[in-house]
């Protein structure tokens, strides 16, 4: 039997993994979730705690991917997870690991995940995701262009996972001149053929309602195929999920003892990796979401209450990358926490949707939130400027503004005899501004990124004008 996916309302029909890989949204709106999660034993754990990240992922996205024949699924993985790729570590710390844990003092660890091409966690979801899209529409003999608005992160780990590769072309729109150097260097200097980097005279939002309009425009998304890459793919999710077994394997030397993970959220994306892998068997004591001064999700893990801010509310903050008004992975644990209703969670996104919240304390859902491990806490820029002084002073180690948010978190729920796990979503080198405010020195940079601004830049410059983005898409598609 092939595992299933569904969606969280309900109302789509069940597909497979190959199904859904392109795709975003389920057609109803919803978010697809797997019908039921692989369990692994105490038995399972303990032939698994040797493994090494190729393994352990071939362990684990096999359960998932299960209508990719299994040769070609750990040959995918095997090109994916390499020290080469992942490459970007601390003198002390070794590629091999490709997610190595930093242990700062006994029982306190950070778990590097962004040691990838863009510094940013989001690499070790995003360079499978490049492999599996080249390998499905190979196989179909298909071709699609990914258009999407980035304020940078997403975008440039995108562009890194997509790049050379066959029936895939990129058009990254990014607000011209408002990214940071490094961000900007990063993406513009890319000379692979099938990127095309697009600085739209404009902000963010503007970029972001360009694809939208796009995106609404079906007989064009038709026409020239165009698809997506955002937080809700649920192969990113499945992914994520790989490096918190591998972690907790680092941390701790027998299957009886619990970790805590603190996660730096926005989309709820990673955290949500993290509740999957608990629901698979890991024992997880407490995940931790960390949040900054766009607290949305403290607000829920505190009160039962979710209420969306919306952009216009949505502080820009010195952790950009977790600055969302909602989180749009948000949806699949609460629909776990339903117990997979999809009528309840149309009537709670109906709300949402329109601008409302809703209150799980009302439903007698917010108690049950405790049995599922996950607590909260905001972190602010004030905090952000200590945590990394302090961690730079104590340790000797540099940490960046979101891995900052969720260690300051960490350190409100850390216990003696749980071993605390801290994701390090990003380097500190993407932050020049925050790491010079706090430390009065340039962030420390791996030896791959040097003299990064001074390479040639290629990007086309565009009005924010949803008629001239579409002509040039259509000129450059994949066909
Ligand atoms: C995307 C991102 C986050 C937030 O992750 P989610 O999966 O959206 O919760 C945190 N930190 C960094 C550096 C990121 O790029």
């Amino acid at each position: 039997m092939v595992m299933r996916y569904i969606s969280t309302r309900g109302n789509a029909p069940a597909q497979t993994f190959t199904q859904i890989l392109l795709g975003g949204l389920a057609p109803d709106g919803g978010l697809y979730l797997p019908e039921t999660y692989p369990q692994f034993s105490a038995n399972d754990l303990t032939r698994m705690r040797g493994m090494n990240y190729r393994e352990l992922a071939f362990e684990i996205l096999s359960r998932y991917a299960d209508d990719i024949p299994a040769e070609d699924l750990r040959a995918i993985i095997n090109k994916t997870y390499t020290a080469e790729v992942y490459c970007n570590t601390r003198p002390d710390e070794n590629a091999e690991d490709i997610t190595p844990l930093h242990t700062l003092e006994p029982g306190l660890h950070l778990l590097c995940l962004s040691n990838g091409p863009t510094l940013a966690f989001k690499d070790m979801a995003m360079q499978l995701l490049g492999n599996l899209f080249e390998y499905v529409l190979d196989k179909a003999g298909q071709n699609i262009n990914i258009l999407g608005a980035t304020s940078g992160d997403t975008g440039s780990s995108a562009e890194y996972a997509m790049r050379g590769k066959r029936g895939i072309r990129v058009f990254m729109l990014s607000p011209h001149g408002k990214m940071s150097r490094f961000q900007t260097a990063q993406m513009f200097s890319l000379q692979d053929p099938n990127i095309f980097n697009i600085a739209i005279e404009g902000v963010f939002d503007d970029c972001q309602d360009i694809v939208k309009a796009v995106s609404n425009d079906h007989a064009y998304k038709a026409q020239y195929k165009i698809g997506a890459v955002n937080s809700i793919n649920w192969g990113r999710v499945a992914a994520q999920i790989v490096y918190y077994f591998k972690g907790y394997f680092a941390a701790t030397h027998s299957n009886d003892q619990q970790v805590n993970f603190s996660v730096p959220s926005g989309n709820f994306g990673n955290v949500c990796a993290g509740h999957i892998a608990r629901m698979m068997g890991l024992p997880i004591k407490h995940l931790i979401v960390a949040t900054n001064e766009n607290d949305v999700l403290d607000e829920f893990f505190k009160t039962g209450v979710y209420r969306p801010r919306g952009a216009a509310n949505t502080y820009h903050t010195s952790s950009p990358s977790m600055d969302i008004s909602k989180a749009s992975n948000f949806e699949r644990f609460v629909a776990d926490l339903g117990g997979r209703d999809g009528e309840k969670l149309r009537s709670w996104w109906s709300v949402v949707d329109q601008g409302g919240a809703f209150d799980l304390s009302q439903e007698g859902l917010f108690e049950k939130v405790a049995d599922y491990g996950l607590v909260s806490g905001a972190s602010n820029h004030a905090h952000r400027m200590e945590t990394i002084r302090d961690t730079w002073e104590k340790y000797g180690v540099m940490i960046d503004t979101h891995t900052a948010d969720g260690l300051k978190v960490a350190l409100e729920y850390h216990e003696p005899g749980t071993p605390m796990l801290c994701l390090e979503t990003a380097l500190a080198a993407k932050f020049e501004d925050a790491i010079h405010e706090a430390l009065g020195r340039a962030p420390e940079r791996p030896a791959s990124m040097e003299g990064l601004e001074r390479l040639p830049q290629r990007f086309d410059v565009m009005a924010a004008d949803v008629e001239v983005v579409k002509r040039f898409v259509a000129l450059h598609a994949a066909s």
